[in-house]
């Protein structure tokens, strides 16, 4: 990913994040923590969604008669006339994939605007769209000022544990690893 790609990135998060909630840099840890519970809720999140034009539909899985998955559920972004659906899959016992869903809003804002109605995106794939999706998600749920604060929270004994990273952030070790990596906070 081209760092201007990055940059851009990093700007329309914060533009959202200024747009939805109050500027970051004056933001204080309480408030960005009540920012956080916000993303993790699934309702309240839908309805930061609906506020810029989109919506927020989990995607099931479809059965054949005798009950076997016929088509497993995906995370999707659909370009609408006036905006644009978000599909998530929940796996059973896994967190809410409030980050999942982030990259989708990464797609609907950097790559699906001069799209028609219709066009899709399926993120099953990996090339440098995805990876730019997910560095808006990361930027958007984990600023550097607040992932930082958190991650010295963390720091005991020379150095970072991560499990109490990913215990504040309900996410999975390789997005707190590799935001911490992104900030140059552990190599
Ligand atoms: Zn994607």
């Amino acid at each position: 990913m081209t760092n201007e790609k990055r940059f851009e990135a990093v700007l329309i998060a914060t533009r959202l994040r200024q747009m939805l909630t109050k500027d970051p840099a004056h933001l204080s840890q309480d408030s960005y923590r009540e920012d956080l519970d916000t993303l993790q809720d699934e309702d309240n999140l839908r309805i930061m969604i609906e506020s810029v034009g989109g919506k927020l539909i989990q995607d099931e899985p479809e059965y054949d008669e005798n009950g076997n998955i016929i088509k497993p559920a995906r995370n999707y972004v659909v370009r609408t006339e006036n905006g644009f659906i978000i599909y998530f899959k929940q796996e059973d016992g896994e967190h809410f994939p409030y980050l999942s869903i982030l990259h989708e809003l990464g797609h609907a804002f950097m790559h699906m605007r001069d799209k028609e109605a219709g066009y899709t995106m399926y993120c099953d794939g990996k090339d440098s769209t995805h990876d730019e999706a997910w560095v808006f998600a990361r930027t958007l749920a984990m600023p550097r000022k607040f992932f930082e604060e958190i991650a010295i929270e963390n720091f005991k004994d020379d150095k970072y544990h991560l499990k109490g990273i990913i215990e504040t952030y309900k996410e999975d070790y390789f997005q707190i690893q590799t935001r911490g990596l992104e900030l140059n906070i552990w190599k």
